[in-house]
């Protein structure tokens, strides 16, 4: 059966509905009546606008139907939905997915990622637990996940264009390369090729990870002329001023 396109009874059932929402909503936040959508046959929605505060663009809808052949409508329920254009709050974001870099705080704890890319099993699992527990000590790793090679480019990547890299201002304005610095402990493994640590305790980059095309202002090698101490003359007591105070 062709679905009807309109429901005269049900369309008119406004005050019908209006009642049953006051009733539900304790009198308050319902405004002016603004359309009706035929959902189905004998099965449709009046529509109110919302008018608590901060529910702009909001509307009450109100559910009526009807039985075959009656001129009754009936209300079935209500609700609360957003418009086009409503104030709506931001999508939920998951805690563990919500921390940035930089959030752990003292005592904070981040949950364990299984398959973090950025780290690989600390030795060749063979599946049988004995067997890679020993293989585990004998290594004396003592770490059951190491840095995967993408953990490690990531890492080194950020650590480039970072603050302590080539490109940072105070690298650029600097007299000389970290690579020359008589401060400079290069770093274990493959990225000591382009990474150490700054042991200068005048630098901005004490204790961090310095690329080899970092520099600062007080690289071991570079010297100014330390300025001479420069005598001032005799203080002249003004004794007129001293005597007001
Ligand atoms: S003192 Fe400056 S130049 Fe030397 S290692 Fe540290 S940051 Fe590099």
């Amino acid at each position: 059966m062709p679905r009807k396109k309109t429901d005269a009874v049900l369309e008119a059932a406004i005050e019908p509905a209006r009642r049953e929402l006051l009733v539900a909503t304790g009198g308050t936040g319902v405004g002016e009546h603004v359309g009706f959508t035929l959902e189905d046959d004998r099965l449709g929605t009046h529509w109110f606008e919302a008018t608590f505060p901060g529910y702009r663009g909001w509307y009450w809808g109100v559910v009526v139907t009807r039985a075959p052949r009656s001129k009754n409508a009936t209300v079935c329920e209500s609700q609360l939905l957003p418009g086009d254009g409503a104030l709506l709050s931001p999508e939920w974001v998951p805690w563990a997915d919500r921390l940035a870099p930089g959030d752990v705080r003292p005592g904070d704890v981040t949950p364990k990622v299984e398959d973090d890319p950025n780290l690989e099993a600390g030795f060749e699992a063979t599946g049988e637990e004995d067997v890679d527990a020993v293989a585990l000590w004998e290594l004396g790793l003592g770490r059951p996940r190491v840095l995967s090679a993408e953990g490690r480019e990531r890492a080194a990547q950020r650590w480039y264009d970072g603050s302590h890299g080539p490109t940072a201002e105070v690298a650029t304005k600097a007299p000389a390369r970290c690579e020359s610095c008589g401060y400079f402990l290069p770093m274990a493994g493959i990225l000591r090729r382009t990474f150490g640590v700054c042991a200068n305790e005048w630098s901005p980059s004490d204790g961090t990870v310095v690329s080899r095309d970092h520099g600062c202002g007080a690289h071991s090698e570079v010297d100014v002329k330390a300025p001479e101490p420069e005598r001032v003359g005799d203080p002249i007591l003004d004794d007129e001023a001293v005597e007001a105070l």
